[in-house]
């Protein structure tokens, strides 16, 4: 039978236990109540019998005392006859007489008072009516006849008259005890027979009366325990987790509305049940799931449960997991130190965390941070422990890794002379690396988190620029680049060369700086090393030019010498004539002088040319550059039928430079220029421009219509030691370009058609160079 079809068993219209049991007791109540009136109306017949039966012994009493009555009347008389005094007759006659009467109307009474039934009989009562209305006057006679002294009279009316009198009341004593008798015995036998019936009823009523409450008791009781014993039976399926038992419902009672209750509820528990089944399914999927190990301890430590996932990652059954016997997969290093940890966190009842290293099911071990934490009830007493262990292999890799390379961070910041620094702008403190601290001569016991303390340990003509370019970083938000000096204690100058950038917070405000510090100090060294190396190496490759122009250069110098000679000639001549010519002779003497300058300004370019200095930064007229080297170099170009023109722009600033550095610029464009016609047969022009060219820069060009620009090899010609010529160095372009850039501009080449070449440059004209 289905649940809901055992639930639909109903027994309806049955009444409630509480008013089952009043009907219950209202039938045994009123059965024993049937059984004493039944008592009651037996007792009630006896009583009856009892008072008839005394009502005859009454009458029969009054009978007997009548005849008594008489007999004494009879005999007193008889007496007094006997006596024959008429006197004491007369007087003792009247009381007797009175005696007699009352006797004989009280017997009247109770004839009369007999029932009915028993008054069937008449003669009784006529009887005494005799009596009554004959003793007068019998008496009356006998008194008469005493008075007049008959006493033989008397004697005969005594035997005739009053004699039949006694046996009147003899018959009527009989005749009434004859019935008193017949009463009596039907009384005896009523009585008898009530006696039987109270003996068979009350026996029976309280058999029946029991029955009747066994009945309804027994009916009553299994209604009640029958529905009892179910919910007996459902709250046992239900101890047992059978939620889909059903208890059976029988009628409309209180039982039945319980059955129908713990019905719901069972259902509520089922579906509440099977929620809570899903929950734990889900719970346990996820406690399997999650990349944790997950356990729970009794408050002794001992473990009750462990999820799959620890299991898995072990490969440790459960049964062998459990209790403490998980301690056979901990790293024995770390076996000791973790156990101990854990008891003392069971001890203080506090949470714990640690790490150990579990083994796994190839035999490797992992790293895991392990935390246990109480679970306490309303008195704060510890009920459970549960455990996690989250897998930070990883991590211990990854922080091992970091070690290593904050190691070789270190190391290579030692390498490499790189230290890094962070400024925080909301607390304003500044913190260095170990790298940092050495560069800067940090001593440890210094405190070195303020700003302050590095600007006051920078050169003073540094300082102030540093912290411009700073400000202007923190203003701008943007990166901050400087080079510096700085005065260590010792006296020890370090040039420094510093980069950061900022660090934005959410609001875009810069929360810190950070950057990295380099000691370039022997870097500088290097770069003025190999500063002057290539000074060295352009002094020698101007000298090499130089001595290449020997001889245009030699013919140059001769030339004013030669036109001294002959303006000296001259001057001899016009001094030799008769007057002398003064006048003549004094213009030549000045040509003499203009010539031997002009010689001496010659020789002292060479002469500069040849110098070997530092580098000087001066205001430099570029257009008075190019016109010195072209007379400088206008005999080579007449030596190879070479036309040279120019055309320098007017307003042309200067540049700040070194005189010497762009002289040889301009030399090896031209004589690179002269060098790349000497073969053409066409025209040979070297065309020398300047110009302002955009963002205050200067333009110089230098084009020729030589050879133009070896094919391949075009992009190589500003590499040192490239060259085409037989006897060249290759050094030239390479070293105008260094010396270009080193004063901010420029320096590139175009090839042309017709064939030729461009060399092209741009210097910055302002005054002060960024
Ligand atoms: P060098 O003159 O000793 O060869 P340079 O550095 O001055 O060294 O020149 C390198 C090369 O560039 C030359 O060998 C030549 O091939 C090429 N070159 C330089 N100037 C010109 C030019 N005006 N026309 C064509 N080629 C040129």
């Amino acid at each position: 039978m289905s649940p809901t079809a055992e639930a639909k068993t109903l027994r309806p219209g049955r009444l409630n236990i509480g008013p089952r049991l009043i009907l219950g007791f209202g039938f045994i109540i009123l059965s024993m109540v049937v059984a004493d009136a039944v008592v009651l109306w037996q007792i009630q017949v006896v009583g009856t019998q009892a008072e008839r039966l005394n009502d005859i012994d009454q009458s029969l009493i009054a009978v007997l005392r009548v005849r008594t009555d008489l007999l004494a009347f009879h005999d007193r008389l008889n007496t007094l006859a006997d006596s024959q005094d008429a006197d004491r007759l007369v007087t003792d006659v009247g009381p007797l007489r009175s005696a007699a009467l009352e006797d004989i109307r009280r017997a009247k009474s109770a004839l009369s008072l007999l029932p009915s039934d028993l008054q069937r009989d008449q003669t009784g009562l006529s009887t005494l009516e005799v009596l009554q209305s004959s003793l007068p006057s019998q008496v009356a006679a006998i008194t008469a006849l005493a008075n007049v002294g008959d006493w033989p009279a008397v004697r005969r009316r005594l035997a005739n008259q009053i004699r039949p009198l006694e046996s009147l009341t003899s018959t009527l004593v009989e005749k009434v005890e004859t019935e008193v008798a017949v009463e009596r015995a039907r009384a005896v036998s009523d009585m008898r027979r009530a006696q039987r019936r109270v003996l068979l009823i009350v026996p029976l009523t309280a058999v029946l009366t029991l029955l009747i409450a066994g009945t309804l008791g027994l009916a009553i009781t299994r209604s009640i325990t029958q529905p009892l014993d179910r919910l007996v039976e459902g709250s046992k399926a239900l101890a047992r987790g059978e939620f889909q038992h059903r208890v059976a419902i029988s009628g409309d009672d209180e039982l039945a509305h319980l059955g129908g209750v713990f019905n719901d509820t069972a259902d509520r528990l089922r579906v509440l049940y099977a929620t809570l089944q899903s929950s734990e399914d889900r719970l346990r999927l996820v406690i399997d799931t999650i990349p944790a190990h997950v356990w729970s301890a009794l408050p002794d430590g001992s473990v009750d449960f462990i999820n799959r996932r620890w299991l898995d990652s072990t490969g440790l059954p459960a049964e062998n997991a459990l209790g403490w016997d998980w301690r056979s997969i901990v790293h024995p290093e770390d076996l000791a130190r973790y156990v101990h940890a854990w008891e003392s966190a069971l001890a203080a009842g506090q949470p714990m965390e640690s790490e150990a290293r579990l083994r796994r099911p190839d035999g490797t071990y992992r790293w895991w941070l392990i935390r246990n934490v109480p679970l306490r009830d309303e008195q704060r007493r510890i009920v459970k422990w549960y455990g996690t262990a989250v897998d930070i292999e990883e991590r211990h890799r990854a922080e091992d890794a970091l070690r290593r390379s904050e190691a070789s961070l270190h190391e290579a910041q030692r390498i490499s002379h790189t230290g890094s620094w962070r400024h925080d702008l909301i607390s304003g403190i500044v913190t260095l690396s170990e790298e940092g601290s050495r560069i800067w001569g940090v001593d440890p016991d210094e405190d070195s988190s303020a700003t302050e303390y590095f600007f006051g340990r920078m050169h003073p003509e540094d300082a102030p620029l540093v912290a411009r370019a700073y400000q202007s970083a923190l203003v701008a938000k943007s990166e901050y680049v400087s080079d510096f000096r700085i005065v260590l204690p010792g006296g020890t100058v370090k040039h420094i060369h510093s980069a950061g950038r900022p660090i934005l917070n959410e609001s875009g405000d810069i929360a810190e700086f950070i950057g990295a510090v380099l000691d370039i100090t022997e870097r500088k060294r290097a770069e003025e090393s190999l500063r002057q190396a290539q000074a060295d190496l352009a002094h020698v490759s101007r000298v090499t030019t130089m001595g290449e122009l020997t001889a245009s250069l030699a013919h140059e110098v001769k030339q004013p010498i030669t036109a001294a000679v002959i303006s000296a000639n001259a001057c001899v001549r016009w001094l030799a004539h008769d007057p002398p010519d003064i006048a003549e002779a004094r213009a030549a003497a000045m040509r003499i002088a203009e010539d031997g300058r002009r010689a001496t300004d010659i020789i002292s370019r060479i002469r500069l040319l040849f110098t070997k200095g530092a580098p000087q930064r001066e205001a430099v007229d570029v257009n008075d550059l190019i016109r010195e080297m072209i007379v400088l170099l206008h005999s080579e170009a007449t030596r190879f039928r070479i036309s040279v023109r120019t055309a320098l722009a007017d307003d042309l600033p200067s540049v700040m430079g070194d005189r010497v550095q762009l002289q040889q610029v301009l030399m090896n464009l031209i004589v690179n220029g002269i060098d790349a016609m000497k073969a053409v047969q066409g025209p040979r022009d070297l065309a020398i421009a300047s110009r302002r060219a955009d963002r205050e820069q200067l333009l110089v060009s230098v084009s020729d219509t030589g050879i133009g620009l070896p094919s391949p090899g075009a992009d190589q010609i500003f590499n040192a030691f490239f060259t085409t010529k037989e006897y060249g160095i290759g050094m030239g372009l390479s070293i105008s370009r260094s010396i270009v850039e080193s004063h901010g501009g420029r320096l590139w080449a175009v090839d042309h058609v017709p064939p030729g070449a461009s060399f092209c440059l741009t210097l910055p004209t302002r005054a002060e160079r960024g």
